[in-house]
């Protein structure tokens, strides 16, 4: 879809654009209720018990580790932290969730009445704030795997299959106001929420792997009007490129449909990425379809204020604090900062880096991590963690460098080998024998030899064709092999030719 077709329809029309976020906590060892294991994939049906199977007389037991994960999580947006708070049941029929309902919470959750600044657009951009209605927490579903369509579809399938090794994993649930206008502002305050759920340590956040899974509720309404549209929630986004085109798309479907007389159904509606259109599922349940009441198997929770301080003690440096600090420590530009602050593995990555190499080195540190090893990374669809090339590689070829023993040139080739064999950078330099020579003596008689055999430029040179110094830098490089230091190489052949 044309981007200037979003900007037509965003001119007449407002989106008013609300987000339901879900965060497996991966760092959680345990499921929300039970002793079965976190983690993804693994053969069907092996991570379970009768608790996380719904088998009748079996009991749910709080994961209190998962509370506090969400009550961090709450404390790192602005959240207020309930003292009194409760799960529900909430009761819906699907096949992937055993106990016919989900435990859940409903008007007593973990968190509430939070916000977060997102800044929109590179330099020259703006800040907007999102309200956060709330955090609670709940259980995961199973898995289904439909079988016989196409691409694991129900459509076209002759049946389905369910793990519920997913089932019973603590999930956390967050919900905006409807507070953000374009789908570029849906896009960073999802990024920004996982740059601050990956510092805290929270959740993976892998998108592809569903531990984080981000729903937008879309509606418009002619600019200048109060009340609101009819909303569509739109599901099945597994990348932030995906949540931007989504919510893109749905605001254009929209206005054709009310530009066409037509009138918006509430419904779910779900994103084809192959595709790249939405398409209606079914129509959303109320609220109260769900029949909420109160979980009879677990008394409810009264928190000590002292308890949510202490807490609040354990929260680390967020990405925006983090980010300033390079800016105010190192000198980084603004733009820098903000993308190596922004995914917490690469922060560690980096600062590990400047601790060896020195903090008066951060900027190459920098140039290297978001220049070399980002288009590395890329190529290879790569997180950091799956590299060869750790910290330590990364502070030597920038000592090498700045200490003039190998030139920029070099540097590119020594780290392309280093990306592949994980070899040290020295050593590539002392095997390829491209260290490069800075030593005065030895360019001197190289430059004196080049001299003897070249008189005739010599004269022309000293008579004032300056501009054959390069004819014999060149000539000396040739000789060098390419490992003599230009800078020095330089110095050394003007004064011979000057003095
Ligand atoms: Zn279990």
């Amino acid at each position: 879809m044309a981007k200037d077709r979003l900007a037509e329809v965003l001119a007449r029309y407002e989106a008013v654009i609300g987000l339901e976020i879900h965060t497996e906590i991966t760092a959680s060892a345990t499921k929300m209720f039970c002793g079965c294991p976190v983690a993804f994939g693994g053969e069907p049906n092996t991570r379970v018990c009768p608790v996380c199977l719904g088998l009748p007389g079996a009991l749910p037991v709080p994961n209190q580790a998962a509370i506090e994960w969400t009550v961090l999580a709450g404390l790192a947006t602005d959240c207020d932290i309930a003292l009194a708070s409760q799960f529900h049941r909430k009761q819906y029929f699907y096949p992937d969730m055993p106990k016919d309902y989900q435990i859940s919470q409903y008007d007593l959750p973990f968190c509430s009445g939070g916000s977060l600044e997102i800044e929109v657009g590179d330099e020259g951009g703006y800040r907007t704030t999102v309200g956060i209605t709330r955090i609670h927490l709940e259980e995961d579903t199973g898995k289904m795997v439909h079988v016989g369509g196409s691409e694991g579809r129900i459509a076209g399938a002759t049946h389905s299959l369910v793990d519920f090794n997913r089932a019973g994993t603590p999930l956390m649930e967050l919900v905006t106001e409807p507070d953000i206008r374009t789908p570029e502002e849906a896009r960073c305050f999802a990024r920004k929420l996982r740059s601050i759920w990956l510092a805290l340590g929270i959740s993976d956040c892998n998108m592809e792997e569903g531990s984080m899974r981000v729903d937008a509720n879309v509606s418009i309404r002619p600019r200048g009007a109060t009340e609101l549209g009819v909303k569509s929630e739109v599901k099945n986004m597994n990348s932030f490129k995906a949540l931007h085109d989504a919510v893109a798309y749905e605001i254009v479907r929209q206005a054709d449909v009310l530009d066409g007389g037509g009138r918006v159904v509430q419904e779910t509606r779900h994103w084809d990425a192959g595709a790249r259109r939405t398409s209606g599922l079914r129509s959303k349940e109320e609220a109260h379809d769900y029949r909420y009441f109160p979980e009879p198997d677990m008394v409810p929770f009264a928190f000590d204020p002292e308890w949510v301080d202490s807490l609040a003690c354990r929260l680390p440096e967020l990405p925006d604090a983090r980010r300033d600090r390079y800016i105010a420590a190192f000198g980084l530009p603004k733009h820098d900062a903000a993308l190596l602050s922004a995914e917490y593995a690469q922060a560690c990555f980096f600062e590990e880096a400047v601790e060896i190499a020195g903090a008066d080195r951060a900027k190459q540190i920098a140039n290297w991590m978001l220049g070399e090893l980002a288009a590395r990374l890329n190529a290879d669809g790569a997180e950091i963690a799956d590299t060869r090339i750790r910290p330590p590689m990364i502070a030597e070829i920038v000592a090498l460098v700045e200490d003039g023993a190998i030139s920029g040139k070099q540097a590119k080739d020594v780290f392309a080998e280093m990306a592949e064999t994980g070899d040290a950078p020295g050593a590539i330099v002392e095997a390829a024998g491209m260290k490069q020579v800075s030593d005065t003596a030895a360019i001197e008689a190289v430059a004196a030899a080049v001299l003897e055999a070249n008189p005739n430029e010599v004269a022309s040179y000293r008579a004032g064709k300056s501009g054959l110094i390069g004819f014999f830098v060149g000539a000396v490089m040739r000789e060098m092999r390419g490992q003599g230091n230009p800078q020095v190489v330089n110095d050394v052949l003007r004064r011979m030719l000057e003095g």
